[in-house]
């Protein structure tokens, strides 16, 4: 992907502005995870490290424009930031009107979403945002499939505009994992539902070499191969596109597999009493909630001998600790696995967290929406920004 990269820009004595996803939950006027502050520290302490003059920018929550909310204030997260950094950070609410800042400081500005035109991505908005740095930096891999005024439009209203490290490192990482894969590819794809993933199935079966099924997602697979499901979780509008992926593969000479066995409860809650069927056993009254112990073992194979991996979606009902074993197996595999891997999804990063094999995972992406944007293959609009003003300033 050809953009400008930070890393190789001269900072000395500039304003840079640089857009994080410091989204983080707050309660109490206190950052509750500072996962995400503590992920933008590299890119800010390089920028000062660099001699710039930092101004920051993030969204929070989803106040309405126009209307600042003390809900919504990223005074917290200045705080916290400020702690971490070991150095003032300054909160700035009437920012766009223009701030006082040396090399060596910083700015936080007030949440970008109290300004009217963000999400439209008003041009004038943008302008006056481009007007107070010389660089912008855009460093937010989980907003850069929105076309927003903090996101796309600033990046094609500022005088230089260039990737932070930490969106450069995602977007090189899920560049290498999709287009060129150390083979063969394994995609992984669990979670609820078919529907919301559809476009995410369709687009990586045209690229990996294997393709395996969890979740209420695999419920639906295999109620298309002609087994009873019971009252699992499907969707039975979804039956015949399931079909057409599966006869798509036969095509190309793969298959999605269907596990052979499958956890089952008769209802939906952790104290359930679960029991393990063969997946042409289950009954009307049952609901299937993980993948069986022999589908365990049988994913963990395919899964060692891949080359390069993406997982999203959990392959169970992972919260409840009863239905949790097939995702676990299918986690501590990764962990265990040669393979270039790539996790992302706000319940798959749940799952790792909870499994503790996030060392073991080669890359975890932490924009959820953004992340099966890029697998489905669409364009990031902010990025689409940076290779263009790249393009044309060369
Ligand atoms: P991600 O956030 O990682 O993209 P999803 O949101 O698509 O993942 O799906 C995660 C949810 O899917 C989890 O809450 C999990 O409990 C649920 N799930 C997984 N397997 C099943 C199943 N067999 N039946 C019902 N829900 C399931
Ligand atoms: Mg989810």
């Amino acid at each position: 992907m050809n953009f400008l990269r930070m890393e190789n820009l001269g900072l000395e004595g500039q304003r840079v502005m640089i857009r994080e996803d410091l989204n983080v939950p707050i309660s109490d006027g206190h950052v509750t995870s500072d996962v995400r502050i503590k992920a933008a520290l590299p890119t800010i302490r390089l920028a000062l490290e660099k001699g710039a003059a930092v101004l920051l920018l993030s969204h929070l929550g989803r106040p309405v424009e126009g209307e600042p909310d003390a809900q919504f204030s990223l005074q917290p997260v200045a705080s916290r930031l400020s702690q971490l950094l070991d150095q003032e950070v300054r909160l700035e609410t009437d920012w766009l009107n223009g701030v006082d800042l040396m090399p060596g400081e910083i700015v936080l500005c007030e949440n970008v979403r109290f300004n009217p035109g963000e999400k439209k991505n008003d041009p004038a908005l943008a302008r006056r945002m481009a007007a107070l740095c010389d660089i912008f930096v855009m460093d937010a891999f989980a907003t850069a499939h929105r076309a927003q005024a903090s996101t796309e439009g600033v990046v094609r209203a500022a005088a230089v505009a260039c990737a932070g490290p930490l969106l450069s490192r995602e977007l090189d990482a899920l560049q290498q994992s999709l287009h060129d894969p150390v083979r063969p590819l394994l995609a992984i794809v669990g979670g609820s539902k078919v529907s919301t993933k559809l476009t995410v199935l369709d687009s990586l079966l045209g690229r990996v070499d294997e393709l395996i099924v969890g979740g209420g997602i695999a419920n639906t697979f295999i109620a298309a191969a002609g087994h009873n499901i019971g009252e699992s979780l499907y969707e039975p509008d979804l039956i015949q596109e399931a079909q057409r992926l599966i006869q798509q593969t036969h095509v190309k000479g793969g298959s999605i597999p269907i596990p052979k066995d499958v956890v089952v409860a008769r209802s939906f809650s952790a104290d359930a009493t679960s029991q393990v069927r063969h997946v042409a056993d289950v009954r009307d009254d049952e609901m299937i909630l993980d993948i069986g112990p022999l589908t365990a073992v049988d994913y963990a194979k395919i899964i060692a001998g891949a080359g390069t991996l993406i997982w999203n979606g959990p392959v169970g009902v992972f919260e409840f600790p009863r239905f949790s074993a097939g995702t676990r197996a299918v986690a501590e595999a990764i962990e265990r696995s040669a393979a270039f891997s790539i996790a992302g999804g706000g319940d798959t990063l749940a799952a790792i967290d909870q499994f503790g094999v996030a060392e073991g995972i080669g890359y975890i992406s932490t924009g959820g929406g953004a992340f099966l944007e890029f697998v489905e293959g669409k364009v990031l609009p902010a990025v689409a920004a940076l290779e263009d003003v790249a393009a044309a300033s060369r």
